[in-house]
């Protein structure tokens, strides 16, 4: 936050209820706090701030008891569907993919991405959103560009296919070594960008669309590189008879992945709707990370097992999918959810 343009500029504000979200869970509820550029100086009741800084203070902010809290972090959201929104409502979800989303996303130019990224974020700052993972488009370089401008943090992610049906003519040739070293290029490009809040990790767009070379070598680039992996697992029913049928496990995504050892703590699973006990055990002993989308599970997929993830000891974020899987960008509607759900808890 630059308030004057000074290089140490202060800014107080106070008479506010701040949730900080501390390892105490300390909630000011006559709260001020001092920021300092953009970095939090001081927080504490606010007669007390306000006897401490507001001499020095180069601007005095009263809040009317409204709320202050972090920002959020949208764990799943396809920035480059931001122009797409209502191109695919009431389908299911191969053919939203395979005749709506990804000829759509396959026409887009860079500058395409850019406007969308930008128009996304627009959105997402509006819904308290401070943070996001991308889940997979095509330019990179063009989200990359709109994120600087937005201010907000990111981890960008390629959309990643190297086989499988459905697949546009300009993606059909797409290689493992292609798809492995593009996204090479692209963390050497974009990666701790715009003051450090870009970071650039490895992309599987989902298992159907992927040989399973391109899954190791992601598993494996992406560890040398030390940076995270975004998937869709686990999204329908018929991934798993997908998976079953051609890559002979008894189950489906999980345990194959499991197989691999593609299960890591760098894996964001987007969805990881339709898995059983023993696949949550899975994800739980690997420290795997899942990011549950309720509008999008609400529409299309149905929803993932939250509470038996949570009781395993998964880390269960949020997120909002694309524009064309809920028609929104809000994360209230899965905060909704999550508070709905810790009574079921
Ligand atoms: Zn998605």
């Amino acid at each position: 936050m630059e308030t004057n343009g000074s290089r140490n500029s202060l800014t107080v504000f106070h008479n506010a209820t701040i949730v900080t979200m501390d390892s105490d869970r300390r909630v000011f509820r006559n709260g001020g706090i001092v920021i300092e550029r953009d970095r939090i100086k001081c927080i504490g009741q606010s007669p007390q701030i306000l006897s401490q800084f507001s001499s020095v203070a180069d601007e005095i902010v009263d809040l009317h008891s409204q709320i202050l809290l972090p920002g959020f972090v949208n764990t799943h959201v396809h920035t480059s569907q931001q122009l797409g929104r209502g191109i695919a409502d009431d389908v299911d979800l191969v053919t939203w993919l395979h005749d709506r989303i990804w000829p759509y996303e396959s026409n887009m130019t860079e500058e395409d991405s850019y406007i969308s990224t930008l128009l996304c974020g627009i959105e997402l700052i509006h819904s308290g959103v401070t943070c996001f993972a991308e889940a997979g488009g095509q330019h990179v370089s063009g989200m990359a560009r709109a994120v600087e401008k937005l201010g907000l943090r990111a981890c960008l992610t390629k959309s990643i296919m190297d086989c499988g049906d459905g697949l546009p003519p300009s993606w059909a040739d797409q290689t493992a070594d292609v798809c492995i070293q593009s996204q090479k290029q692209l963390y050497k490009m974009h990666n701790n960008t715009a003051d450090g809040r870009i970071r650039v990790w490895f992309g599987i767009r989902q298992i159907m669309n992927s040989t399973d070379r391109l899954l190791i070598e992601t598993r494996d680039a992406a560890k040398d590189l030390e940076t995270g992996i975004h998937m869709h697992v686990a999204e329908i029913p018929y991934e798993n008879e997908v998976v079953k049928g051609t890559r002979s496990v008894e189950r489906g995504t999980v345990t194959f992945l499991d197989r691999i050892e593609f299960l890591r703590s760098n894996l964001l699973a987007a969805h990881t709707v339709w898995v059983d006990d023993t696949e949550i055990g899975f994800l739980a002993r690997a420290g795997v990370k899942v990011s549950h989308c309720p509008a999008a599970a609400m529409r299309m997929l149905g929803f993932a097992p939250v509470r038996e993830m949570l009781q395993s000891g998964i880390t269960v974020s949020l997120g909002t999918d694309g524009a064309p899987s809920n028609n929104r960008m809000s994360m209230g509607t899965g905060y909704f959810a999550l508070f709905y759900g810790s009574f079921l808890i």
